[in-house]
């Protein structure tokens, strides 16, 4: 095992090829994203099975070969089966490795994201601690912080007024009354919603899955955490009308 590449990381994506074979997209720690192939993957005995299949997170012995990467042996850690027995963690989760996918290059270390996306996986595959909903919003508002993004939320980023809970929401920041203008994206602070919003952005993750908030104030979250990621980064996700869709029943 000497020759070959240990890369602790999570499957982002599968892409079948041939026969028995695929590729899969890996989100490495200090590695970032790295597609990997797979040969025989389908067949019982390959023992490149459990592992190697959506959400797995692993670690996976690479044997490198002009430039392509191939998986020698896999050892699963996690493989968050529970995911596939609930329709709406499902759907999150799989809009979370789409993200992640689409959002990150080839082989830029992205650890926080990594971290991000297991202990995202980690609370939906627990049942319902925490609502789905609140769990995406919280994702899609720190992956747009740990790549670079963050809204104002202490001024009027017209009139640098200091922010009140009378003020608005955008997806560039808060802003006051004389200020906003109604024809952008706005949604209209309360003092639950401002100090929800601020503790999202500046808390570490392990402090962000305690909390719960009420019914209203979670829409709009949602309305703004969605608004603000599709502003940012335009992916045009595959997964978000499956989650549309689970949404009309939550
Ligand atoms: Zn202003």
């Amino acid at each position: 095992m000497s020759n070959l590449l240990n890369i602790r990381g999570i499957v982002l994506k599968e892409t079948p090829f041939g026969e028995a074979d695929k590729f899969i997209t890996i989100l490495g720690k200090d590695y970032g994203k790295i597609s990997v192939s797979v040969r025989g993957a389908k067949r019982v005995r390959s023992g490149l099975t459990a592992g190697t299949s959506l959400f797995s997170y692993s670690d996976f012995y690479i044997a490198e070969s002009k430039k392509r990467m191939y998986l020698n042996q896999v050892e699963p850690i996690e493989t968050f089966y529970n995911l596939r027995n609930d329709l709406s963690a499902l759907a999150y989760g799989s809009y979370f490795l789409e993200i992640t996918n689409k959002l990150l290059f080839d082989n830029m270390p992205s650890n926080n994201i990594l971290l991000l996306l297991l202990k995202s996986l980690t609370v939906l595959s627990k049942s319902n601690v925490i609502p789905h909903k609140l769990i995406a919003s919280i994702f899609e508002l720190k992956v747009l912080e740990y790549n670079g993004y963050k809204p104002e939320t202490e001024f009027c980023i017209s009139c640098k007024k200091p922010t009140t809970q009378n003020f608005y929401i955008t997806i560039e920041g808060t802003i006051c009354e004389n200020c906003v203008q109604k024809n952008f994206f706005h949604i209209h602070l309360n003092e639950t919603l401002l100090y929800t919003i601020r503790y999202i952005f500046s808390s570490e993750l392990n402090k962000l899955y305690t909390f719960k908030v009420p019914a209203n104030i979670m829409n709009s979250l949602s309305n703004f955490s969605r608004n603000l990621l599709n502003s940012q980064l335009n992916l045009r996700l595959k997964s978000i009308n499956f989650i549309r869709e689970i949404e009309e029943f939550l």
